[in-house]
């Protein structure tokens, strides 16, 4: 079974069949760094990481190339206000970028150019587009002539016409035609600036990732991704230069453009001043809810933020890490019973078919939000084969629930989402050992004994209606962070904290 893509390219799924055999190669835009990233662009990385997860799950070697723009007029004017130089600012930003990046558990890419490290490359090919008319110098700039590259517009689906009615009218009256976009801008004093064969300046931003994407993926490559609204004047323009400069089309095979996060009905836009940061959500939430509330919704559609969505996933999120806690604490018990032959077949089938019908999903266009169904579906028949086997537990039931939590584990973790990550004693805190002594009357080196002391503790003055020091015992816990759940088989502990 293959992959399906939307290509922006040609307005339809595509069957994914990359340029050689076995390899893909992907580049995606990365920030302007300038200030820190929003819930918006969040969505774009997670949206962008999931594919490249998902194709190195489906066995592709994967080149994965995402770019850090490292000088820009938004750059100069944040120096200026914050009182830094370029420099720094571009540092604090790639800093602050990378933490948010781990924040949300997106893997890295391969290669992360900086602009600033390939003005040489970007000067080159400025240079070609010269030589082969598509661009003209004026006073120290250099110009794009959009009307001398034919296949204008196949991207974003607009005609010359059509762009040339929106025109503003304080247009650069150097410029050939309004539409004309800057290769290279003359430096003005105090901005940063590099020679070249036009005076002193710096490349424009479309030019910059024309460069890096081909520098280390090839003058044609498979897959180009951005959130929407870098269709059109961006990646437009980056198909303009590309294919003039080489010659060779397509420049990109599949263009693949994530949909906006939405914020009472308008998109969250640092412009708008509606954003709600990355790290100010994080200290809220836990990373695999943000996560999966970006791919509850296919990565084309809308999604609208809001702390009420958010708490929705959390709770389905919840379901999740309880179903595999459960497996977890059902592998402790003791074999009482024999299988129900026709109940372990129908489960046996459910194990085999969901890895099918994940891939089913994500196939199509990386439906994300289809897969996640697909999850749920699967943790309730786990759910139910797991109440099942509680009353009667055979050692066929506990291994194929043992193999259900690890598939389950499995495939979310191609979206990202960590479920296995039990929190080790290590993480627990140190004032577990006090409590346990003062309560207990025992010392304790252990952390992790002092909690099964302390748990014993607490069935056995359960058991002797001693609800006084049962209540103690729990809420000295739960004020450490671990939720104590009461289940037929005994008490369930989940240790909360981060
Ligand atoms: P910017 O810093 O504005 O260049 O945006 C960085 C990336 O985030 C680009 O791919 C944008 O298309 C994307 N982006 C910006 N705002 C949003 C939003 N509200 N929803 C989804 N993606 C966005
Ligand atoms: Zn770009």
């Amino acid at each position: 079974m293959s992959i399906k893509i939307y290509n922006t390219l040609s307005r339809k799924k595509e069957e994914f069949i990359p340029r050689e055999k076995g390899k893909v190669s992907m580049y995606v835009c990365g920030p302007t760094v300038y200030n820190y990233i929003h819930i918006g662009n969040a969505r774009c990385y997670v949206a962008f990481d999931v594919v490249y997860r998902y194709l190195k799950y489906r066995d592709y070697n994967v080149t994965y190339v995402r770019n850090l723009t490292d000088v820009d007029d938004k750059i100069i004017n944040r120096a200026n206000e914050e009182g830094l130089s370029t420099k720094e600012i571009a540092e604090k930003y790639v800093k602050a970028f990378h933490e948010d990046m781990n924040g949300l558990k997106n893997e890295p890419p391969q290669i992360e150019p900086r602009a600033t490290e390939h003005i040489k490359e970007m000067i080159d090919a400025i240079k070609c587009l010269l030589e082969k008319g598509f661009a003209y110098e004026v006073d120290g700039d250099v110009f794009f002539e959009v009307q001398k590259f034919k296949g204008y517009g196949k991207l974003s689906g607009r005609a010359i016409d059509e762009m040339r009615a929106g025109e503003r009218v304080n247009v650069d009256t150097r410029k050939h035609s309004p539409m004309d976009f800057a290769l290279w801008k003359a430096a003005k004093p105090g901005e940063p600036s590099w020679n070249s064969p036009w005076g002193e300046g710096r490349p424009g931003w479309h030019i910059e990732c024309s460069v890096m994407s081909s520098k280390y993926l090839g003058a044609s490559f498979d897959i180009h991704g951005g959130g929407q609204d870098l269709i059109f004047p961006h990646h437009e323009n980056e198909i303009a230069q590309a294919e003039a400069c080489t010659g060779k089309e397509p420049f990109v095979k599949y263009w693949l453009h994530n949909g906006f996060v939405n914020i009472k009905e308008e998109k969250m836009a640092k412009s708008l001043g509606n954003v709600i940061l990355v790290r100010e959500i994080l200290k809220k939430y836990d990373p695999n809810v943000l996560r999966m509330f970006f791919i509850s919704t296919h990565y084309r559609s809308p999604i609208n933020y809001s702390e009420e969505n958010l708490e929705a996933v959390a709770s389905a999120l919840e379901r999740l890490k309880t179903a595999v806690y459960n497996i977890n604490y059902l592998a402790k018990s003791s074999i009482v019973g024999r299988d129900e032959e026709s109940k372990v077949k129908q489960f046996e089938k459910t194990i085999v078919d969901v890895k099918g019908n994940f891939f089913e999903a994500m196939d199509d266009d990386f439906n994300t939000a289809s897969a996640l169904g697909v999850i749920f579906e699967f943790v309730k028949e786990m759910n139910l084969f797991l109440e099942e086997s509680q009353k009667n537990l055979s050692v066929r039931a506990k291994d194929l629930l043992l193999e259900a939590r690890d598939k389950l584990i499995e495939l979310i973790s191609v979206l990202g989402i960590e479920l296995g990550a039990k929190k080790t004693a290590d993480e627990f805190p140190d004032s577990i050992l006090k409590i346990a002594e003062k309560i207990l009357n025992h010392t304790f080196n252990d952390k992790n004994e002092a909690l099964s002391a302390l748990i014993e503790g607490r069935e056995r003055a359960r058991k002797e209606k001693d609800w006084v020091t049962a209540d103690i015992i729990r809420n000295e816990l739960n004020a450490q962070c671990f939720e104590l759940k009461d289940t037929p088989q005994g008490c369930q502990v989940i240790f909360k904290g981060r």
